[in-house]
């Protein structure tokens, strides 16, 4: 079996590993979006397979370029398929409206979907003398964790993943005696703050604007997150309105319908219909009239409904008594992380400085320190492939103290196993 790393290697983005068995496998394909944009690194020959581990963008973003010339069988969860359904759509017209085009064929898009063969947990597929399968990763509806076996030899693949249970979904558990793990290497500098802390800070600070007759602006992304949120406030507070903008709310409903792959999804629809939806510009002055919780993409404030919230708020007379709460990753260069970090946004070109109280509060859906290390500890794997991550050669060395055979892979890079 070999391996070559084609994207997502030393950096988070644009996630892909070209797997060469007796079948030629694409684990993940995904897109730099915002910022810098940037696609995995082209690879030479057909491919029977795209797997996809999840919808986010940066592992699903690209894979209507391989309908360009080629018909490879896409394989996913059914959830993966109806979130990308929503979100590659929507990356197209974000790349055409940033970079003035396509970085592939627009009917490329449909020709993807036509070719996606859904594959449920521990229901597994095989290509030839190639075995896939997926495992709950516990990161968004339908994550997977991916196990690949040919012949004698097994190779583990996390994409994104939670060890421990989050509102939405189950935890993910390590798949043992791998000859190579491929792992996630987000958070591996820093833990988490607990569920059960940051569940009260959250409502701590819904509850503290609520008093001030203000509104909490919580730019979330669309897929993940605004679910989560919706669980979380809603487990603790029955009675306060929230409402949800933009692509969050389809998302939402989509995930409602997959009900084996959510945890509780009885309470996850019956929250879902106590959230109400803002449907066009107008009702957004209407929604902010009365104190609220106000859940909005995009979650880097790249745009988006979020964006029109904050400008609202901050012009308003007492744009203190509102807050706005990030609870996801900002990449750098976003407006998320500008604000986050210098206290100002870019509106037109022009530095707007924001006088709206924020504040990062990290609810996050991708293991901490302690659990990158536990996968790896429970897993033993021969190898151990440190990969999306800003620091993922320090994750490696710090593993091989342990003992592990850990390796920080460059772009481009290929291996043998
Ligand atoms: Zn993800
Ligand atoms: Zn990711």
């Amino acid at each position: 079996m070999e391996l070559t790393f084609l994207g997502g290697a030393r950096e988070v983005g644009r996630s892909s590993v070209l797997v060469e068995t007796d079948a030629r496998l694409l684990l993940d394909y995904g897109i730099k979006i915002h910022a810098d944009t940037a696609y995995p690194m082209p690879h030479q020959g057909e491919i029977d397979a795209a797997v996809i581990t999840h919808a986010h963008l940066d592992h699903s973003g690209f894979v209507p370029e391989l309908y360009d010339n080629d018909e490879p069988m896409w394989l996913g969860t059914p959830p993966t398929r109806t979130l990308c359904e929503i979100l590659i759509p929507d990356c197209a017209r974000i790349l055409q409206r940033e970079r003035g085009g396509l970085p592939y064929r627009h009917g490329s898009i449909k020709q993807a979907f036509e070719n996606f063969e859904p594959v449920g947990y521990g229901q597994g597929k095989s290509i030839r003398n190639t075995r896939i399968n997926f495992h709950e990763a516990g990161h968004i509806t339908g994550s997977a964790i991916v196990e690949i076996q040919h012949k004698k030899t097994k190779i583990v693949y996390t994409g994104d993943f939670k060890m421990s249970q989050t509102r939405m979904h189950e935890a993910a558990r390590p798949i043992k005696e791998a000859h190579a793990l491929i792992m996630e290497s987000t958070y591996f500098d820093r833990e988490h703050p607990t569920r059960d802390e940051i569940e009260r800070d959250l409502c701590e600070r819904a509850r503290e604007v609520m008093e001030n007759k203000g509104n909490l602006l919580l730019p979330a992304f669309a897929v993940g997150r605004t679910q989560e949120l919706i669980r979380v406030f809603r487990a603790h507070m029955r009675d306060v309105p929230i409402y949800v903008d933009g692509m969050g709310w389809d998302a939402s409903k989509a995930v409602a319908k997959h009900t084996n792959y959510i945890r509780n999804p009885k309470l996850f629809r019956k929250d879902l219909e106590s959230v109400r939806h803002v449907k066009s510009r107008q009702e957004r002055e209407k929604a902010l009239k009365d104190p609220c919780i106000m859940i909005a993409s995009a979650g880097m404030l790249q745009g988006g409904p979020a964006m029109s919230y904050l400008l609202m708020l901050n012009a308003r007379e007492h744009p203190d008594r509102s807050k706005i709460v990030f609870t996801g990753y900002c990449v750098e260069g976003t407006n998320g992380h500008n604000l986050l970090n210098k206290g100002f946004v870019d509106v037109g070109g022009e530095q707007l400085k924001v006088k709206v109280p924020y504040e990062y509060l990290d609810l996050s859906a991708h293991a901490g320190r302690e659990e990158l290390f536990s996968f790896v500890q429970k897993s033993a794997p021969e190898k151990v492939f440190c990969m999306h991550g800003d620091k993922p050669d320090e994750f490696a060395e710090e593993l091989k103290l342990e003992g592990f055979d850990a390796i920080a892979p460059k772009i481009g890079e290929r291996f043998e196993i």
